[in-house]
């Protein structure tokens, strides 16, 4: 294979493992000039480390602009020569690979459209079979962590040896705040499955617009990601594609000093990482908890339908208690006080009563 011998190369390697690492350029690579000029108004910024381009463009509709294709590879060599800046691309097929590596491109990564495919995840795993290259990969479009764990396994008996996660958000139906809901309790499962994968944010695709691209920046870096990938453009309003979520090299520069990195203090720094993460997974349980309750419910209304056909009581004291006397027990090994199995379990059981109401009414 032509490109069996490439290795990474220093400068890569050094953007690779830079904390946090901050990946930024158009959605699409659209002309030479605005390759370039991005590029350079990127590396003038001084806080940029690698340069992204889509060059082949997964579209929902047939007629939206695709992509330039492998003819914006070249454009790409350019601005890294100029710049200094490696470079990394969306592959989706073993072809795209291979034009990807002809042109030196430095870092490849998975975009979520093609995380979803097992085919199309094998056959660009097949393909860097023998390349010594980087490889980001977004998580797939649905919440599905498997997906995503499938599609790193992929790539890593492909014998890729550096891989990392993008945290991309995913996509829910109907309108939302965001254009992909970040979920951030998957992520984080996500990561501490992988704890040797770095993880880094795009904001970009999560939010869909820009004026919250900040706060989803310092949500991600609260909870310790290892940097971000944000789509920048020369000239936003006018870009082919996510002209909406785009930002000029210097708002993202405004925009990365607005974040607050690093206390001074480490141990502070540690604590609120921690904290976040900790709330992060009370927000997942709490909603866990709201979907049992909600199940609980009906299961209350089946038992309503039941109390009416057979002309029984809806309040039978002797279940009641029966009820209270297990939580009790429970509690006890729980550390759940008397007092707040009471409160709790009294408040349950008056919605259950009305639920079974809504059923006798009906
Ligand atoms: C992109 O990065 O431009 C892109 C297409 O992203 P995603 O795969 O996350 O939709
Ligand atoms: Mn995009």
């Amino acid at each position: 294979m032509q490109t069996a011998e490439k290795h990474v190369k220093e400068s890569t390697q050094k953007a690779w493992n830079k904390r946090p690492l901050i990946i930024s350029g158009p959605c699409s690579a659209e002309t030479e000039e605005q390759v370039i000029e991005t590029a350079q108004r990127l590396a003038a910024t001084g806080k940029v480390d690698m340069l992204r381009a889509g060059i082949w463009k997964p579209r929902t509709k047939p007629g939206m602009f695709e992509g330039v294709g492998a003819k914006g590879l070249p454009w790409l060599q350019q601005a890294k020569k100029i710049t200094g800046l490696p470079t990394t691309v969306e592959v989706a097929t073993g072809k795209q690979v291979q034009d990807a590596l002809t042109f030196d491109v430095d870092v490849l990564w998975i975009g979520a459209r093609t995380t979803v495919n097992p085919f199309s995840v094998q056959e660009v795993a097949d393909a860097l079979r023998g390349v010594d290259v980087p490889v980001l990969i977004k998580n797939p479009i649905n919440p599905d962590l498997e997906l995503w764990s499938g599609a790193v396994e992929r790539v890593a008996r492909a014998g890729v040896k550096q891989i990392g996660l993008i945290h991309r958000g995913f996509h829910t139906y109907g309108n939302t705040e965001y254009r992909n809901a970040p979920m951030w309790h998957l992520a984080i499962e996500m990561k501490r499955r992988n704890p040797e994968l770095p993880i880094i944010n795009d904001p970009s695709h999560i939010c869909g617009r820009r004026d919250i691209l900040k706060d989803v920046s310092q949500r991600a870096i609260d909870l310790d990601f290892d940097g971000l990938m944000i789509e920048s453009h020369i000239d936003p309003d006018k870009a082919w594609s996510d002209a909406k979520q785009q930002i000029t090299p210097e708002v993202l520069a405004e925009m990365l000093d607005s974040i607050i990195w690093r206390k001074e203090d480490i141990n502070s720094e540690e604590y609120h990482a921690a904290l976040e993460k900790l709330r992060q997974q009370i927000n997942h349980l709490d909603d866990e908890l709201m979907q049992i309750l909600g199940q609980r419910m009906k299961i209350a209304e089946k038992i309503g339908e039941y109390k009416r056909d057979n002309k029984i009581t809806i309040l039978q004291t002797n279940r009641w208690n029966e009820i209270l006397e297990r939580a009790f027990k429970k509690g006890d090994n729980l550390n759940l006080s008397h007092e707040f199995i009471t409160k709790y379990f009294d408040a349950v059981h008056m919605e259950s009563i009305n639920h079974q109401k809504k059923v006798l009414d009906a």
